[in-house]
């Protein structure tokens, strides 16, 4: 069925990752095909579809706050409401009995049909979250990116891990694959549109396998580095269990893939990892950094932790810190463990105490700090390639950018350098970014 949304403004709002983000250029793009244009208000939207995430409670229960704001707004003026991704896809049509005032629950294999469902949702609600076994592809011509110079491309979607506190299981289905020749022509496509850095998504891409081929993670690196035109290309989440040396010898092979990797450890303690359902001890995860330090230096790593995990001791997460101290991250991503519906950690009981989490947590924070400002020192001085992203937070004639390390960079620069390559020299540094000057 053509459906047409001729003129309707749509507004997008995302919550959760880079798979979220990558998934809400989809969305838009799938309702300006029919028609449809943006608005960058909901207060002037005639569709609203919320993108969610799961992943943590706090991060559900922040969107609930969102939602109960915008059924306020809808009182005064009517919209199609739509919630889309991970919450969408787990609490399905049990969300519209918890939010009446929802017109649309759309899981991630729901979109292509959005149009549609808008529509009809005008006489009454729809669900769609069925998940299919295999890839639905969206593709190029219907992703509305949000800048052309930094082009998120999936090659994979779901997981079969099922790590114990983990919702994505649930939320995204089993691991489904990408056919490499789609992967290729949107690379090719975003090239041609002037994309200087690749982002290839998926929540476990080291588990890649081309379905026609069998190609693997590494040959699909190999592949999209032969693509002319980007110069950077980047890929997260990575598996430490499924991180093969094939993958480290692609990375330290073209210089293109950028010495930089998001690798999540979620504790330091074999025994936790063990009931997290890992698939790798302490010990294996050491090792595989200390191979890709050897065989591509100047890695720069960052990672994901759960403190507060059913039965983590002091020790354990001690452990925890002691990793931090050895590998020392660019950066983390730290969360208390809060227990998500349907995993397996949710049958355990949630043993440590609140404070105690909290206790956790901050001293895990407080010491990667510390370990950030010594690092981040480290390069002043230097001029660092940086990919201009757009204007800084921290006031006029400022803008931000990236490095191949993916640190943050906040420069002053005589012209407005967005969304191109510039030299910045290093003049300062804190524990979250650098600063400094175009050259
Ligand atoms: S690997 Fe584990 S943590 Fe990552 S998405 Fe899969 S189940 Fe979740």
């Amino acid at each position: 069925m053509t459906v047409s949304l001729c003129g309707r403004k749509v507004f997008v709002r995302t919550f959760g990752c880079q798979m979220n983000e990558n998934d809400s250029e989809h969305i838009a793009g799938v309702l300006l095909r029919a028609g449809a244009v943006r608005t960058d208000r909901p207060e002037s939207a005639d569709v609203v579809i919320v993108n969610t995430c799961a992943v943590r409670r706090k991060s559900e229960e922040k969107l609930y706050s969102y939602l109960g704001r915008l059924s306020r707004l809808k009182r005064k003026r009517p919209f199609v409401l739509g919630v889309a991704g991970c919450v969408a896809q787990v609490r399905k049509a049990d969300l519209l009995t918890k939010l009446p005032f929802v017109d649309v629950v759309v899981g991630p294999d729901g979109y292509p049909d959005l149009p549609e469902l808008v529509v009809r949702a005008a006489e009454a609600p729809e669900v769609r979250t069925e998940l299919g076994p295999v890839w639905r592809e969206i593709g190029a011509e219907a992703t509305a990116r949000e800048n052309p110079w930094s082009a998120f491309v999936p090659v994979m979607e779901g997981c079969d891990n099922y790590c114990a506190y983990c919702i994505v299981p649930f939320s995204r289905g089993r691991e489904k694959f990408r056919p490499l020749a789609n992967i290729l022509a949107e690379v090719r496509a975003a090239a041609a549109a002037g994309a200087l850095e690749i982002q290839l998504l998926g929540q476990n891409v080291n588990a890649y396998r081309d379905p026609g081929s069998g190609l693997g993670f590494a040959g699909l690196l190999d592949a999209v580095a032969a693509v002319p035109g980007p110069a950077w290309i980047r890929f997260i989440t990575s598996h430490p269990k499924s991180f093969g040396d094939d993958i480290v010898r692609a990375m330290a092979a073209s210089p293109k893939v950028c010495r930089a990797l998001h690798l999540p450890l979620q504790s330091g303690s074999t025994p936790v990892l063990g009931r997290m359902n890992r698939g790798y001890t302490c010990e294996g995860y050491l090792g595989l950094v200390a191979r890709l330090k050897e065989s591509v230096p100047g890695t720069l790593l960052t990672t994901d932790i759960i403190v507060g995990f059913p039965g983590e001791t002091e020790d354990d997460f001690q452990r925890t810190c002691d990793v931090l101290r050895e590998v020392r991250y660019a950066g983390i991503f730290s969360f208390r463990y809060s227990p998500r519906p349907l995993t397996a950690a949710a049958d355990i009981p949630d043993d440590i105490p609140l404070e105690v989490k909290r206790r956790r947590l901050v001293e895990l924070q407080a010491l990667q700090k510390t370990i950030q400002v010594e690092a981040n020192r480290a390069f002043v001085g230097r001029d660092l390639r940086v990919l201009a992203t757009g204007p800084s937070p921290k006031g006029a004639g400022r803008f931000s950018g990236r490095t191949e390390g993916n640190l943050v960079v906040n420069f002053d620069a005589p012209t407005d350098p967005t969304g191109r390559f510039l030299t910045v020299r290093i003049t300062g540094s804190g524990p979250y970014s650098l600063h400094g000057t175009a050259v």
